[in-house]
């Protein structure tokens, strides 16, 4: 689950992590609030609008822009909220801004001696342990950074029995070229981001850019973090803070009935019990072929009112010119499911594109038999290879 960069900060601050302060708002008038809230702060004028989207790049695309003055502060709020933001990492129609945040300019006027740098904390599941990626050269596209000059991307790995030590913090900083004040108050930012990373299970911190102020602050100016969503249910508060308005809509109603799904952009839709099973389905419907529409493990239980949900979430999909159901029938028997299939197929009447059902394991016979005298325009079968072929005749009519 990801975060929107204002519940970023406001849980690195909780934590101790120095960040760009600021204040969400919803509409103009919130704007408005917020940026004379923060001048009663800090006594500056000078704020920064920035889009909430589950999106990077924002700067790019125009949605992140400094206001000197309240009336350009106004301007930039109206211009932001309610846009479709277009950055290099949403689709080319955009993200639809429903919030900004309006945050203290850090970036004091005249300024010269600001440094940008890049830090992220993730786990390496090849290595199983933490680490801190990090770099000098923030602010701008990492990925850039890391294809053109990849020396200047360092890693530390943290073992997470011990967490970060010392001289490990130290190191860091020491990498990135600071010295005195700016040691150690980067010392104390990267100890108190880890905690923070470990104390909410996060599995991707990602501040770019940290900045070094001309006085020496270090701050956090962007977040992103994302939530190990396996801990979720340790973090109630967290939870909450889901957005679903940043998700596929598709995925959150699979979410919400227990369905593990996954949208890809093929045109053959399959129905599978375990993610095993389901993976083999999809190297079998390229084999015969077709290209995926999704992965979706249904689980143990296929009985007609999931089958239903399954596939009201399927026929979303345009693209979709056919429907594959695997079910193997180890615990789960398969006349149950063949009769999950046929019930949820009548109450949802006419389908657009054709089904083709395979079952194996208890009761298969049955479970054919079933589904063959439904009197029902769905292809049963029982092998997979019969199944494939049928899947193959279907795409080629
Ligand atoms: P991203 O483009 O989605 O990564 O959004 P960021 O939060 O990283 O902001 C993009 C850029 O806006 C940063 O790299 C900064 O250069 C700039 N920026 C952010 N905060 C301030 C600020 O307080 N003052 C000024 N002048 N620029 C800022
Ligand atoms: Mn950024």
């Amino acid at each position: 689950m990801n975060l929107h960069e204002y519940q970023s900060k406001e849980i690195l601050a909780k934590y101790g992590v120095a960040i760009q302060r600021g204040f969400v708002a919803d509409t103009v008038e919130q704007a408005q609030d917020a940026a004379n809230k923060l001048k009663e702060m800090n006594g500056n004028e000078g704020w920064v609008v920035k889009a909430q989207v589950h999106a990077g790049g924002r700067g790019k695309g125009g949605g992140v822009k400094f206001s000197p003055t309240l009336e350009k502060l106004k301007e930039n709020a109206q211009n932001i909220l309610g846009m479709q933001l277009v950055t290099p990492q949403t689709s080319a129609e955009g993200k639809l801004v429903n919030s900004v945040l309006v945050a203290e300019d850090v970036y004091y006027p005249g300024e010269t001696e600001t440094k940008e740098f890049y830090v992220s904390i993730l786990l390496d599941r090849a290595q199983g342990t933490n680490t801190v990626v990090y770099s000098t050269e923030g602010g701008m596209d990492i990925e850039q950074v890391a294809e053109e000059t990849p020396h200047l991307i360092h890693k530390e790995l943290i073992d997470p029995a011990l967490g970060l030590q010392g001289f490990q913090a130290r190191k860091i900083a020491f990498n990135l070229g600071l010295e005195g004040n700016a040691f150690k108050e980067f010392v104390k930012f990267i100890s108190s981001l880890y905690n923070a990373y470990v104390g909410i299970d996060a599995s991707l911190f990602e501040i770019n850019p940290v900045l070094k102020t001309s006085d020496n602050k270090i701050i956090a100016v962007d977040a992103k973090v994302t939530l190990d969503d396996n801990a979720l249910y340790r973090h109630k508060d967290l939870a909450e803070l889901r957005d679903k308005r940043e998700e596929d809509p598709m995925d959150v109603e699979a979410g919400e009935a227990g369905l593990n799904f996954v949208k890809l952009d093929g045109d053959v839709a399959c129905m599978v019990n375990g993610a095993g099973l389901a993976m083999a389905t999809m190297d079998i419907i390229k084999l015969s072929g077709g290209s995926p529409a999704n992965f979706l493990d249904v689980g143990g239980t296929a009985d007609a009112a999931r089958v239903k949900i399954a596939f009201d979430i399927i026929l979303k999909d345009p693209n979709v010119k056919a429907i594959l159901i695997n079910i193997f029938g180890g615990i789960v028997r398969c006349d149950r499911v063949a009769q999950g299939v046929v019930d949820a197929y009548k109450e949802i009447g006419e389908f657009p594109v054709p089904l083709i059902v395979r079952l194996q394991g208890t009761n298969a016979t049955e479970a054919k038999a079933l589904i063959d005298q439904a009197g029902l325009p769905i292809h049963s079968a029982i092998t997979l290879e019969e199944a494939a072929n049928k899947v193959k005749e279907v795409l080629a009519n």
